[in-house]
């Protein structure tokens, strides 16, 4: 039986100090408010721009099991109907071959691989589940000056939005300030880090021809362009170019953009016109060294960081945020001490064998799909050939879009069991 944690609770001003309160903050602050944890959440940014965000250009795919979660975090509802667009089908070309790869629901149950909604909707909507709640403190216009970390306490030195320092105590701390995050170089943790050179331009546009709710994704040589598809005649465009190159188009009049947008797309959706502004993100990837130490973990980009082409940041930080939510409640309950590494420990285990291979496969695909040598395309070509006569690897990514909790492989047709052969120069008992 684990001992029941008896630290002196006067000591604490909460039981989880979360820095950040971007998606990935609020949905674990509203999460342990469901087992009735106690959680101050730190901000930089001030109460208005948390309530109301700016549009930053993000359109973000969301798989089924984030979905379901949303619904359980009471997100899902405060998402505007219309502002939520289903995503049927994705469309993968190579260049200009006129065969592309297609995936799409089918075999899945569903009857879409998953949904697209604007980023800050989904801030708003994360700022909204937590308002009125007992269990939270969110404290914007907070910016933190230092942190430290013993064997009975974490501790979180700020300057409050009245220009007060204080310093706030808790058993376990988390962060989740960004892919670049402070809390994480403080508390000693290392990360992995891979600047791809090239930055994405995102924004919407409308175009005169339906989108179909078909998501594009376009490689060419220098640069690739994603099309994902948005309501009332919209879709979002992602363009990735080396960081030179972007910077420079960053600074083309509309017209210029939507004219070369419109052309690297043949005019598939016909006339394009940019709908408001243009904004630029450089892509840098990154993988934290560990997701916990004791008294401490790292959650959504803080720990997990990815390139976007795979549309998995905000997914991940939801899975994550899922596990660690159900080990820390189950901990309440037992009455262990919720910042011990035997607690934390799990969540490490669960969401490295989460992320790991899709975050270094997403980098090996996006190293692929961005070298413009002569034996990269070939290779290129023949991964899409392959993966298009392979129905048993399309529905394993399908099903990772769709299904609605852990993953499972599809099943593989039973092989016949061979003859065990010693190999030459070993012995075998
Ligand atoms: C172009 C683009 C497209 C994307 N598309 C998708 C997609 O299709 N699907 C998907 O799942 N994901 C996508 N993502 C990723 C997704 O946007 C992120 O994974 C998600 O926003 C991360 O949320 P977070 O809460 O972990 O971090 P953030 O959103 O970065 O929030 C961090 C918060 O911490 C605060 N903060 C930072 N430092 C401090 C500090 N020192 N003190 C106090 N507060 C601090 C910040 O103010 C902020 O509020 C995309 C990203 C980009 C750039």
């Amino acid at each position: 039986m684990p001992r029941r944690f008896a630290a002196n609770a006067a000591a604490f001003d909460t039981d989880v100090l979360i820095i950040g309160a971007g998606p990935s903050g609020l949905a674990l602050a509203r999460t342990l408010a469901d087992a009735k944890i106690r959680s101050i959440v730190l901000d930089a940014q001030d109460a208005a721009t948390l309530a109301e965000p700016p549009p930053d250009g993000r359109d973000i795919a969301l798989t089924h099991r984030a979905q379901t979660i949303m619904r359980r975090l009471g997100l899902w509802e405060r998402l505007p109907a219309d502002e939520l667009a289903p995503l049927r089908e994705a469309v993968v070309y190579n260049g200009s071959d006129p065969r592309p790869l297609r995936f799409d629901a089918r075999g899945s149950g569903e009857d879409e691989l998953g949904h697209l909604v604007a980023n800050h909707c989904i801030r708003r909507a994360s700022w909204q589940a937590v308002q009125g709640c007992e269990f939270i403190d969110v404290r914007p216009a907070t910016r933190v000056l230092g942190l430290s970390i013993d064997a009975e306490t974490a501790s979180v030195r700020c300057r409050g939005a009245d220009g007060g320092e204080v310093t706030l105590r808790a058993p376990l701390m988390v962060a989740a300030d960004s892919r670049f995050s402070e809390a994480r170089r403080h508390a000693g943790i290392g990360a992995q880090m891979r600047d791809f050179g090239r930055s994405v331009i995102v924004c919407r546009m409308a175009h005169t021809e339906p989108n179909q709710a078909v998501a594009q994704e376009c490689f060419h040589t220098g640069h690739t362009l994603a099309v994902l598809p948005m309501n009332g005649g919209e879709s979002s465009i992602v363009v990735t170019v080396s960081s030179d190159v972007a910077a420079a188009m960053h600074r083309w009049d509309d017209e210029t953009f939507a004219a070369w947008v419109q052309q690297q797309l043949g005019s598939r959706l016909g006339t394009m016109t940019l709908r408001g502004a243009r904004h630029l993100y450089p892509l840098v990837a990154v993988y934290a060294q560990r997701f916990v130490a004791p008294r401490f973990a790292l959650i959504g980009d803080a720990a997990v960081g990815m390139h976007p082409v795979t549309a998995h940041g905000y997914n991940f930080g939801l899975y994550g945020v899922e596990v660690l939510g159900a080990l820390l409640a189950g901990a309440r309950r037992a009455g262990r001490d919720l910042g011990s590494l035997g607690v934390l420990q799990p969540y490490e285990t669960r969401h490295r064998r989460e992320t790991w291979p899709v975050y270094h496969g997403t980098n090996a695909v996006v190293g692929l799909f961005t070298d413009d040598s002569e034996t990269a395309r070939w290779m290129r070509e023949a991964v899409i050939r392959v993966a298009d006569r392979l129905p048993v690897l399309k529905l394993a990514i399908t099903q990772k879009l769709t299904r609605r909790s852990g993953f499972t492989w599809p099943s593989l047709p039973k092989l016949p069991t061979l003859p065990t052969l010693p190999l030459p120069g070993r012995r075998y008992q």
